[in-house]
């Protein structure tokens, strides 16, 4: 047997069992060690919990506030005015990008998230600036955390010219995934759009994820045109659809004709259970093997003064939203936190599994449902088998 790094003993797994988990070379090697192993260190767990690290699948790390003395927020309630005060408050702050971007992903690693996904605004005024800062950030962090970066045109596509060229540079510039966002109502030209988005796409052999707030039928319509794409390509697997409000606001036959054709295309849905629009139909999309996972969205920024970038009190609020209550549906909501935010991200080596990465979080909680309902404290966050975070504070690299 290779050398141990590290035994985690009196670990307890999300089925109950307590265990004796084994560490080497970053990876999980047994969990099921013998508890009086040799290994250079060892931590008694005294029965806590274990989960994989936690994944958030959809942040604004180039937008948040976190590390600044408080600003109140400044937008009016219109999606425009918010990118109109991005644009008026961001270049202004004492703390660059990179700053604010790594300080919000060191409060992500101390909740016991390993796993990021952050969109990063591209557009005319700050070009690829923001890229540059969240991809230093990403570099800095790379021991406690990994990120993916959508290159997101917060301001529109068509309304701007320049920005998918600004968009193709930006995926040779370290962008994992294109963005898009609402099609009719920000640009009024969806084929304009998602065309320009997807041939980016195609061209780097890549994904995407699309903001979509639209509503309705609005919405729904570019459902349709963002799966047709997708199957077109042979992309499945490939493309979030994030938000997608309008899934939770049509009648109920929609709904179904939707999570059909999504499942069928491999498009996936990406909530944070925005208190402001209808909650999609998770149940029904899971039913129809649309996979759905979550993420904080904005985190004290210049859009919203919520939030504290914790994913257990994220779901638990999405749970809370959706009325899921027994223990069962617990383990469901869980999902979203971890295996299938995975799978959305294309994670290899991602579980509580041996050979898979000791990306972990351990919590004071007696099992899943506890630690679900309860956003229970963690204790210990691991990444790549390094203790980053303690008692809810990052020490990592
Ligand atoms: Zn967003």
């Amino acid at each position: 047997m290779t050398p141990i790094d590290l035994l985690l003993t009196d670990a307890r797994l999300p089925d109950g069992r307590l265990t004796t988990i084994a560490v080497a070379g970053g990876r999980i090697v047994a969990l099921d060690a013998p508890a009086e192993a040799v290994a250079r260190e060892r931590i008694h767990l005294g029965g806590d919990l274990v989960l994989p690290a936690l994944i958030d699948g959809h942040m604004h790390l180039d937008k948040t506030l976190v590390g600044l003395p408080w600003i109140g927020h400044a937008a009016e309630p219109f999606r425009m005015s918010r990118i109109e005060t991005d644009k008026r408050i961001l270049p202004g702050l004492p703390l660059s990008t990179e700053q604010r971007a790594a300080n919000l992903a060191r409060l992500c690693v101390a909740q016991g998230t390993g796993h990021i996904r952050t969109h990063v605004d591209i557009d005319n005024e700050g070009r690829l600036a923001k890229l540059e800062g969240v991809c230093a950030a990403r570099e800095r962090l790379a021991g406690a955390v990994s990120m993916q970066i959508v290159a997101f045109p917060q301001s529109g596509v068509m309304r701007c010219p320049g920005v998918l060229d600004l968009l193709d540079a930006a995926m040779r510039e370290g962008a994992d995934l294109v963005g898009g966002i609402d099609p009719l109502e920000i640009d009024r030209d969806p084929k304009g759009q998602l065309d320009g988005i997807f041939a980016i796409a195609d061209r780097h052999g890549r994904g995407l994820d699309i903001h979509l707030h639209e509503p309705g039928e609005m919405g729904l319509f570019n459902v349709q045109e963002i799966c047709s794409r997708t199957r077109a390509l042979g992309l499945q697997g490939k493309v979030t659809i994030s938000h997608g409000f309008c899934l939770g606001g049509v009648a109920e036959s929609k709904q179904q004709a939707a999570a059909e054709l999504m499942g069928e295309c491999g498009v996936a849905l990406v909530t944070h259970g925005a208190a402001s629009a209808p909650l999609p139909p998770i149940a029904l999309l899971r039913r129809h093997g649309v996979t759905v996972f979550a993420g904080n969205d904005d985190v004290r920024d210049t859009w919203s003064p919520y939030g504290n970038a914790d994913m257990l009190e994220r779901i638990s609020y999405i749970g809370w939203r959706a009325d899921l209550r027994h223990d069962p549906m617990l383990h469901d909501i869980l999902e979203l936190a971890t295996g299938a935010g995975a799978k959305a991200l294309g994670l290899e080596r991602y579980g509580l599994a041996v050979g898979n990465a000791a990306d972990l979080v351990t919590l004071r909680a007696e099992g899943v449902p506890e630690a679900v309902g309860a956003h229970a404290p963690r204790r210990l966050v691991l990444h790549a088998g390094r203790v980053v975070a303690r008692d809810g504070a990052y020490c990592g690299p």
